[in-house]
């Protein structure tokens, strides 16, 4: 259970708060693999279509033997576990996405799985959560996540339930 990797959760349909709540239930109950530390929600204004409910976001942090590989396929399966269809507009309403955002020091350009993950340093709703799991991180190729939210300089997305805050400085 080596390698630290951090996952993005997101929902905009069917109830998302439970549903990102299912989400890092059944990613615990994955074989190597065990979750190390989550991110409180945060409600976020879509991405793309505008004509979309706002979305919940998390990230989680875990540890696992798998391969990037074979992490990004049980991540799928839970996504269609959970309803995720890919039909209709990029970047659309869905009832879950999970992205890998980064897997240790990996760095891979393969469409298929980029890491870290392409959009991480441009969304606002990836990096505080981030941030506020790990204040150090640094991300391969990018640097310092505390430089990446001063660089983008876009506010705080609302915390709609918190984690573990008493043991954590604030984020936003
Ligand atoms: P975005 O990736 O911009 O957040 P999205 O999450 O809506 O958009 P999906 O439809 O979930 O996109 O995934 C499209 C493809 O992205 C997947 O089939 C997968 O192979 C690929 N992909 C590439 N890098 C990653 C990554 N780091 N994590 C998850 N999927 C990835
Ligand atoms: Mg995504
Ligand atoms: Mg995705």
């Amino acid at each position: 259970m080596s390698d630290s990797v951090f996952i993005g959760v997101g929902s905009n349909l069917n109830h998302p708060v439970q549903q990102v709540l299912d989400a890092i239930e059944l990613i615990s109950g994955l074989s190597e693999l065990n979750i190390k530390n989550e991110s409180s929600l945060y409600q976020t204004e879509p991405m793309g279509p505008q004509d979309q409910p706002s979305y919940i976001n998390a990230a989680i942090e875990v540890n696992t033997s798998l391969k990037p590989i074979e992490l990004l396929h049980a991540l799928q399966t839970i996504e269609t576990q959970q309803g995720r269809t890919r039909e209709g507009e990029r970047w659309g309403a869905r009832t879950l996405d999970l992205d890998i955002l980064l897997f240790a020091e990996h760095v891979s350009k393969d469409p298929l799985l980029t890491l870290p993950h392409p959009g991480l340093s441009l969304r606002s709703f990836v990096l505080y959560p981030l941030y506020e799991i790990d204040k150090q991180l640094n991300i391969p190729g990018l640097g310092p996540i505390k430089q990446l939210i001063e660089q983008l300089g876009e506010p705080c997305p609302a915390m709609i339930s918190s984690k573990n805050l008493e043991k954590r400085s604030p984020v936003c």
